[in-house]
């Protein structure tokens, strides 16, 4: 592969009309380069492990949509699901059969009795807290510093990711009454949530926590953490909220489950039950999921939940997630974390590759990262040189410091080789920014 010349002539027009008409230019905030610099390319079309911009520049995307495409971009299955369910109208305000047979593809995997689909893991999350609040009776909500649990008000405090990204320590527009419920630990601390159920016990409706977190960079639980959580919450009386929005059918099979083995009470879903289109649960046992109206008194509702396209996009991915689709990626993700680290070593870049399974993100620190705090001491430049430098070689890494990288079962041996030969490139940028 040789260097290409990147134009970005067409981008970064559009990106000048975009400015005009949507706040910032993109819909959802890390799309928007802030944290690396320089203008978003526009996409214009995907294929396999492949995209391609609006001048024509082809990348090997390590994005994948944010993780749902585990089987790359425009999978025929999934492609022919779409259109053929467009065919036969795109939206009916009324059951489908799709939806149950996503459902039951959903709790055949994961340990839930239940599920209700939404559009969104924000929505998933905010839904699954109005329930468990509603089931237990209680008010507080534990959440832990750099966990990203969605937009939701009540837990946009110390929330990775986006937030991170853009260093704003808590949003205007959220009121301290919202967050008031709110308890946020540090990641991994067992004295800090044994002393907030220890003072706010009983009034401790739910913790949330990301199965693995991975919206401050990939920080694996430590052994136990979860189980520990699990515990406390049974002791106390709260529910275990996990969120699996991320790690879910991408991690293995049946998620960070699948891998750990520590069922939540309630577990969120999204991005890959969507195959690339809106649609997200969250689900548990039939003795808390009952509680949802119309079965019982917790409202929640959603005119597009559940939309047929959608359903047929989540299905015709998950039905050809097969254990060769797994284990695909669990290699590429080994493969390109190890040639990552060496590149990054051999220019004497301090970094941490931490992985979680096939998750795995790449900090440019010298220190294990075990909470937000640590992630947040690294080195912000240097990851923007060297995203910079992959990106002028055809490599879309994620643009932004704080994310996993994302493989799929379609980063054929090309594609591989494309990203593996970019790196050194990439590891020198980095490099020469911190030496300049
Ligand atoms: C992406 C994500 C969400 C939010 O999902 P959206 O579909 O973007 O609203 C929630 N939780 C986790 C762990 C996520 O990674």
């Amino acid at each position: 592969m040789t260097e290409f010349e990147v134009s970005q002539q067409v981008s970064q027009r559009l990106f000048d009309r975009a400015t005009r008409v949507v706040p910032g230019g993109v819909n959802s905030p890390v799309r928007a380069f802030r944290a690396v610099g320089g203008t978003p390319p526009f996409m214009t079309g995907g294929r396999g492990p492949y995209l391609t911009d609006a001048d024509g520049n082809e990348y090997v995307d390590l994005v994948c949509s944010w993780g749902p495409l585990i089987l790359g971009h425009a999978h025929p299955a999934v492609v022919e699901a779409v259109r053929a369910a467009a065919g036969r109208g795109t939206s009916y305000g009324a059951p489908t059969p799709g939806e149950v047979e996503l459902a039951e593809e959903i709790t055949s995997r994961a340990p839930v009795d239940m599920v209700r689909l939404v559009n969104s893991g924000t929505e998933a999350t905010m839904s699954a807290i109005r329930l468990a609040r509603g089931f237990t009776g209680r008010t507080k909500v534990v959440k832990f510093a750099g966990c990203y649990h969605g937009h939701v008000d009540a837990l946009l405090a110390a929330a990775g990711s986006g937030v991170a990204t853009l260093a704003l320590p808590d949003t205007p527009g959220v009121t301290g009454a919202t967050t008031a419920d709110t308890l946020v630990l540090p990641y991994n601390d067992v004295a800090a949530i044994e002393t907030a159920f220890d003072e706010h016990g009983t009034d401790i409706a739910c913790v949330i926590t990301e199965a693995v977190p991975c919206n401050m960079g990939v920080v694996p639980p430590l052994p136990d953490f979860n189980r520990l959580l699990k515990a406390l919450c049974e002791r106390y009386g709260a529910l275990l909220v996990v969120d699996e929005v991320l790690t879910g059918f991408r991690a293995s099979p049946s998620g960070w489950y699948g891998i750990e083995g520590v069922a939540g009470d309630l577990m969120t879903f999204g991005k890959v039950m969507g195959g690339g289109l809106p649609a997200a649960a969250f689900g548990g046992r039939a003795e808390i999921m009952e509680r949802l109206a119309p079965a019982g008194p917790v409202y929640q509702a959603g005119t597009l939940s559940g939309n047929p396209l959608a359903t047929a996009a989540g299905l015709a991915t998950l039905r050809n997630a097969t254990p060769e689709v797994y284990e695909a990626i669990d290699r590429s993700a080994a493969l390109v974390a190890n040639a990552a680290s060496e590149a990054l070593e051999k220019e004497g870049v301090p970094h941490r590759v931490q992985a979680a399974g096939n998750l795995f993100s790449v900090f440019f620190t010298g220190e294990a990262v075990g909470d937000f705090a640590a992630a947040q001491r690294q080195d912000g430049a240097a990851y923007a040189a060297f995203f910079h430098a992959a990106l002028e070689r055809g490599v879309y890494l994620p643009p932004s410091a704080y994310e996993v990288w994302f493989l799929s079962a379609a980063h054929d041996e090309t594609a591989l080789e494309r990203v593996v030969d970019a790196l050194p490139h990439a590891a020198r940028a980095a490099a020469a920014v911190r030496s300049g």
